[in-house]
């Protein structure tokens, strides 16, 4: 991601992003709370046992309550769920397939399975089956059951049904398109990705996004009153493991979440 930025406000004014990074932008409102709640968390810890200050798990704590109702949730005995889960992370934080897991959970186990939700095997198809209609019997020449299971006996003949038929599928009310269609969209809610590889994007300071061009770019600057565009630099940035988990956090508590993160007094002093 390549990040425009103001040197004298200290302000990221736009990024430029391409696919992979919007889908992550896009994945993390697929990212329940809970998720969310955890990974903060975990990632507060950490940061705290590296620095061995008592005040970080404070400062990067998910914001507002959400955090302590995760960990209140999280130390409640079993006693008082419904389901004893073994694992009550999977109450607490169901990891629903999105893009922005494989970033958020780098380093866990759960995280290539929750990033890539196992491919469904599909079902076998079905197969149907008749009796053989045979002579003496209603069935003769017409019959007129049919069953999915070989060898039941016929309800009119009772002989069993092991004459297998050909299921011809129609698209009665456009059905098996929409079946397409869902599962095109099952598919890209996973690893696929939301948005179109064709284009760059701009992702504002807010984490708005929208297609990059030359005119938006331009009409940015004019909106941001630059005049001066010495004090302007490009910036490239990683999206990483701990800028995702920064970026899910800015995303809650800030209208600036790119500033936030990226020139939160680390990054931009590398400017100067
Ligand atoms: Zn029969």
């Amino acid at each position: 991601m390549k990040l425009l930025v103001d040197r004298r406000s200290r302000r990221v004014l736009y990024a430029e992003a391409r696919k992979d990074a919007v889908d992550f932008l896009v994945g993390l409102l697929r990212v329940p709370a809970g998720l969310a709640a955890r990974v903060i968390a975990k990632h507060a810890a950490g940061a705290a046992d590296g620095a061995g200050d008592v005040h970080a798990d404070e400062a990067h704590a998910a914001p507002g309550s959400l955090g302590t109702l995760y960990a209140g949730a999280k130390a409640l005995g079993d006693e008082f769920f419904v389901a004893a889960a073994p694992d009550r992370d999977a109450v607490l934080c169901p990891a629903i397939p999105s893009a922005a897991l494989a970033l958020l959970l780098e380093g866990e186990p759960a995280a290539a399975a929750a990033a890539t939700p196992p491919p469904a095997t599909p079902a076998p198809p079905k197969r149907y089956f008749r009796c053989a209609g045979p002579y003496g019997t209603s069935c003769r020449g017409n019959p007129t059951c049919v069953t999915d299971v070989a060898g039941l006996p016929c309800p009119v003949c009772r002989q069993p049904m092991t004459v297998e038929m050909r299921w011809s599928p129609g698209d009665a009310h456009g059905k098996l398109a929409q079946a397409a269609a869902q599962e095109a969209a099952a598919a890209s809610a996973g690893a696929g990705g939301y948005v179109k590889e064709v284009v760059s994007y701009l992702v504002m300071d807010d984490l708005t996004v929208e297609p990059m061009s030359t005119i938006s770019a331009i009409m940015l600057l004019k909106k941001f009153k630059v005049a001066d565009c010495s004090a302007l630099e490009e910036l490239t940035v990683d999206l990483g493991h701990k800028e995702a988990v920064l970026l899910l956090k800015a995303a809650l508590e800030s209208k600036t979440a790119l500033t936030d993160v990226f020139c939160g007094g680390v990054s931009i002093d590398r400017l100067e």
